[in-house]
C-alpha cells in the first residue's frame, strides 16, 4: 500500500595523512587533544590552508561515479554552536560542491538499478564530546579531519536497496583507496532520510532523518522500524502529527528510533563563503588522476576473461579484500572455476557470520596450496573439504602437513590400483563378459567397486584410465 522513499547522506573520512586545513595528523586512537594546533583549536588569528591531497581524493571519487567535477568550488561557513566545534562554524561546501550529478549501480536479484548521487562535497569533521558521569569532556583530535559527504538522490525504495547502495559505495571507496571506510571507527557513517507515500503517488512526503548510523545491520533495522512507524501513523490518521521533519536517533538496544531535535532548514545555518579561503580552482593536471580498476569493471572482466558466472563475480567484487583474495589465487595459475568454488562456497561457508575475508583463518596463500594439491591429484576434492575444515581450526598447520596427518593422500600409484582392479574383475567375471558384449553402462559399476575398495583414497582419474586399459 505504501512505497518507501530513502535518500542517504554518507560521511566518509578521507585517508590523508594530515587534516584538511592544518598539518595535524589524522591518526585514530591517540591520546585526547594531542593531534591539535592553533588552527583546529580555533585560536584567534589562526588561518586554514587547504590540503591538496583531500581535493585529489574528492576528484577521483567524482570520476569513479561518473560525475560532473566543478573546476571551481567554494568553501562556506556553516554556523552553529556545539562544544566540539570550537570555531562555532564548520567549514563545508554548500552551493558549489566539488562533485555533482554522479551515479552508481546496485545489483539486486541480478538486475542493475541506477542510483543518482546528487553531490559530494568536502568538509571538516568536528571533535568529539565524551560524557562521563557528571562531566563532559571534549577531544579535538578529530576536529579538522577531512570528510567527503556523499548525498544520494531519493532513489532508494527499500532497506535492502539502501544497504546494497551503501555496500557498493563502500567498496568503490575502498577500491579507490580514498578512505579506510572503517565503520566501527566512524570513518564511514550514514544519515538515513526516510519517508513513505501511497503507491502510485509520485509526490514526496515529509522525511525523517536518522543520524549517525555505522553498521549495515542497524541501518536496515532503523529504516524498517521507521517505515513501520510512519505507516502505522498514516493508517491511524495521525500522520501529520507524528511524522514531522526532524532528526531522530536509533536506539541500538531497543531497535527503535527516537526524536532528537527538530530539523533545521539550511537557511538557519547562515552559510556564507569563508573569507579565509579562496575558491578551489583545479589545475589542469588534477583532473587526470588515474583510477584503479573499480568493482564493476572487475566484475565484467572476471565474467568475460575468466569465465566466472555473473553471480559469483558479484560476490568476488563485493569488497576489495574479496577481490584481492581471489586475485592472489588466480596469480598461482590455478583454474579460475576451481578458485571460485573454493572461495565463494567452501571458504565463505566456513567464515559465515563469525569471520570475514579480512580475518580469515585460512589465507589466500594457504588456500592456493590446497587447490594445487587438488589439481596435481594428491588429494580428492572430497578430502580437500576435510583438510580445509582442519586448517581452518588449526591455523598453524600447513596444507601438506594436514594431508599427512589426516591420512588423506590420494592413491595414484598404478600398482596398488591395478591390484584392486584385478580382484574386482575376477570376482565379477560374468559382468565383464556382459560389458565386453556391449553393455557399456557397466563401466560405472566397475569404477564404483574399485573406488569403494580403495576407501575413497584412489584417484578417480587414474582408476578410470587403468580400468579402460584392462577392459579393452
Ligand atoms: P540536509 O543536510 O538538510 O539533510 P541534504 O540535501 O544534505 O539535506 O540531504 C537530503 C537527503 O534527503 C538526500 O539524500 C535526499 O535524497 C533525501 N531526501 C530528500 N527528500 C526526501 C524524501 N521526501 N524522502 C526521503 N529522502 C529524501
Ligand atoms: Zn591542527
Ligand atoms: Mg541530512
Amino acid at each position: 500500500m505504501f512505497e518507501v522513499v530513502i535518500g542517504l547522506e554518507v560521511h566518509t573520512q578521507l585517508n590523508t595523512k594530515s587534516k584538511i586545513f592544518c598539518a595535524c595528523k589524522t591518526s585514530f586512537g591517540e591520546e585526547a587533544n594531542t593531534n591539535v594546533c592553533p588552527t583546529c583549536l580555533a585560536l584567534p588569528g589562526a588561518l586554514p590552508v587547504l590540503n591538496k591531497e583531500a581535493v585529489l581524493k574528492a576528484v577521483s571519487f567524482g570520476k569513479a561515479i561518473n560525475a560532473k567535477i566543478n573546476e571551481k568550488s567554494i568553501f562556506n561557513r556553516k554556523n552553529y554552536f556545539y562544544p566540539d566545534l570550537p570555531k562555532a562554524y564548520q567549514i563545508s561546501q554548500f552551493d558549489v560542491p566539488i562533485v555533482e550529478n554522479g551515479e552508481l549501480f546496485i545489483n539486486l536479484n541480478g538486475e542493475d538499478k541506477r542510483i543518482g548521487i546528487t553531490r559530494a562535497h568536502l568538509e571538516e569533521d568536528a571533535g568529539k564530546n565524551i560524557h562521563e558521569g557528571a562531566f563532559s569532556k571534549v577531544d579535538l583530535n578529530r576536529a579538522g579531519t577531512p570528510l567527503l559527504e556523499i548525498v544520494s538522490e531519493p532513489d532508494l525504495r527499500s532497506s535492502d536497496e539502501a544497504v546494497a547502495y551503501l555496500k557498493k559505495l563502500h567498496s568503490i571507496i575502498r577500491f579507490l583507496d580514498i578512505s579506510d571506510a572503517n565503520m566501527q571507527e566512524g570513518s564511514f557513517r550514514c544519515d538515513v532520510n526516510v519517508s513513505i507515500r501511497p503507491k502510485n503517488d509520485d509526490k514526496f512526503y515529509t522525511r525523517v532523518e536518522i543520524k549517525n548510523l555505522n553498521s549495515f545491520r542497524f541501518i536496515q533495522k532503523a529504516i524498517d522500524y521507521e517505515v513501520q512507524r510512519q505507516s502505522e501513523a498514516w493508517q491511524d490518521g495521525l500522520y501529520e502529527k507524528e511524522v514531522v521533519q526532524e532528526t531522530r536517533l536509533f536506539d541500538t538496544t531497543k531497535l527503535i528510533t527516537k526524536s532528537m531535535r527538530g530539523k533545521e532548514d539550511s537557511a538557519e545555518y547562515r552559510y556564507f563563503p569563508d573569507p579565509d579561503l579562496l575558491p578551489v580552482v583545479l589545475e589542469k593536471g588534477m583532473l587526470d588522476v588515474k583510477l584503479p580498476e573499480l568493482p564493476d569493471e572487475k566484475r565484467q572482466r572476471y565474467v568475460k576473461d575468466l569465465g566466472v558466472k555473473e553471480a559469483d563475480a558479484q560476490i568476488l567484487t563485493s569488497s576489495l579484500e574479496m577481490a584481492r583474495f581471489f586475485e592472489s589465487l588466480i596469480a598461482k595459475n590455478l583454474n579460475p572455476k576451481l578458485c571460485v568454488t573454493w572461495l565463494n562456497t567452501e571458504l565463505m561457508g566456513l567464515l559465515k557470520a563469525d569471520y570475514s575475508i579480512e580475518n580469515s583463518p585460512v589465507s589466500a596463500e594457504k588456500l592456493a596450496s590446497l587447490l594445487l594439491r587438488i589439481e596435481d591429484g594428491t588429494i580428492s576434492a572430497k578430502a580437500a573439504k576435510d583438510i580445509l575444515a582442519y586448517i581452518f581450526e588449526n591455523t598453524d598447520v600447513e596444507v601438506d602437513e594436514a594431508i599427512e596427518k589426516l591420512g588423506l593422500k590420494q592413491v595414484s600409484d598404478d600398482g596398488a590400483i591395478e591390484k584392486i582392479i584385478d580382484e574386482i574383475l575376477s570376482k565379477n567375471a560374468d559382468k565383464v563378459a556382459e560389458y565386453k558384449s556391449g553393455k557399456d553402462k557397466l563401466f560405472g559399476f566397475f569404477v564404483g567397486q574399485v573406488m569403494k575398495e580403495g576407501k575413497g583414497a584412489f584417484n578417480p582419474a587414474k582408476v578410470n584410465e587403468l580400468l579402460k586399459a584392462k577392459l579393452s
